[in-house]
């Protein structure tokens, strides 16, 4: 059917569009003699901010320690408990337990693959600080919900949007919604480093700063550790290739949509597609479907030269390292189910309309 691979992700494709100003970028750090939080750095932040509609950025080390140094940030560690959902990447976990506390999972929507905002209140206990909501595949959770539903308690809304940079929910950017949030900038992520970075973000001056004194061994001043501290920090170097691939976030999220929506109309009907949340501008960082018999169906697709993927097949509750988690009594049926059945078709900015034509008469 095709003569060449479709793959889940090609870095290469994007490079010859950029490779000049990334090597110009590198160039003029090289020259600077300044490789730690400089000018790059900081120019990059306020971009970032800007493009989240006004607030503070601290740039660290990866999106897993986004997440931790917001934590630790808003005094949250031992003994806290902080919900999330069973059906994200590992690290978003992995964060919670850096910091010191323990992960509650609360089952999805089965329709969006989201968190069950509904079930949230029931899982919150007299322990529970903060809720971290996962914008699974691009797909927004509906924040202001989640506010409404967790004020009482004081909870702090952490958006985790390593899937979903360049996102709306109601016109505003994910990220813009919560009391925090934290990005990625691993390769693969909508906005892609040529390595590892992160970032956080708040709106609340106070709790931004205490991320910078995290990020940076804990220091208040000088050689001077107030608090809990680790180092995680973005490099000049990267803050300088990221402030060239940001003005580009926008087109390619667009370029994402325009093959998710033809991936809408072109699936065949046994293909279940989920449902963008209402009022929605979809990140479109994964395409999933969901398909029984799932483990057949890809590897038919391989024999075709048809990478796909499974974000993701282990829920977190069932691994070994997230033992110690809370769940609610009744389980995490929704979770598993999902897991079962999900399947992520390729989707990147670079993909041709063909490749995906291709992968729905294949399926
Ligand atoms: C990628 C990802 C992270 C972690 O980002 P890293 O930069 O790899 O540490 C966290 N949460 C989600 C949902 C992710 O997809």
């Amino acid at each position: 059917m095709t003569d060449r691979a479709i793959k889940m992700f090609d870095y290469r494709a994007e490079l010859p569009g950029i490779h000049d100003d990334v090597l110009a970028a590198v160039e003029r750090v090289l020259q600077s003699g300044w490789l730690i939080l400089g000018p790059e750095v900081d120019r990059f932040e306020r971009s970032m901010s800007e493009s989240l509609g006004g607030g503070y950025s601290v740039g660290v080390a990866n999106g897993t320690d986004a997440l931790t140094v917001a934590l630790l940030a808003r005094g949250i560690g031992a003994g806290d408990e902080v919900i999330t959902v069973a059906n994200t990447a590992v690290p978003t976990a992995n964060a919670i337990r850096q910091a010191g506390a323990l992960p509650v999972f609360c089952d999805i929507d089965p329709a969006t693959g989201l968190m069950d905002l509904a079930r949230v209140p029931s899982l919150i206990g007299p322990r529970t600080r903060a809720v971290i909501p996962v914008h699974l595949y691009g797909n927004p959770v509906n924040i202001p919900e989640l506010l409404e539903r967790s004020r009482a308690h004081d909870l702090f809304v952490l958006e985790d949007c390593a899937q979903a940079q360049g996102a709306t929910l109601g016109g505003k950017p994910v990220g813009s919604l919560g009391h925090a949030a934290s990005f990625s900038f691993y390769p693969t992520k909508n906005l892609g480093a040529y390595g590892d970075g992160g970032l956080c973000f708040t709106r609340d001056p106070l709790l931004a700063a205490k991320m910078g004194e995290v990020r940076r061994y804990g220091f208040s001043k000088r050689d001077y550790a107030s608090g809990p501290g680790l180092n995680s920090r973005l490099d000049e170097l990267h803050a300088a290739i990221l402030s060239v691939k940001l003005p580009l976030l926008q087109a390619s999220v667009a370029r994402r949509r325009e093959l998710a929506v033809l991936y809408d109309r072109l699936l065949p009907a046994h293909v279940e597609r989920l449902v963008a949340t209402t009022a929605s501008e979809h990140g479109r960082h994964l395409y999933v479907v969901r398909v029984a018999d799932r483990d057949a169906v890809a590897a038919r697709l391989a024999t075709q030269g048809i990478e796909t993927g499974v974000h993701y097949r282990y829920p977190l509750h069932q691994m070994p390292a997230f033992a110690a988690a809370r769940l609610p009594a009744e389980g995490l049926p929704h979770t598993e189910l999902h897991a079962s059945r999900i399947l992520s078709l390729p989707l990147h900015p670079t993909l041709d309309e063909d490749a995906v034509r291709a992968v729905c008469a294949a399926l």
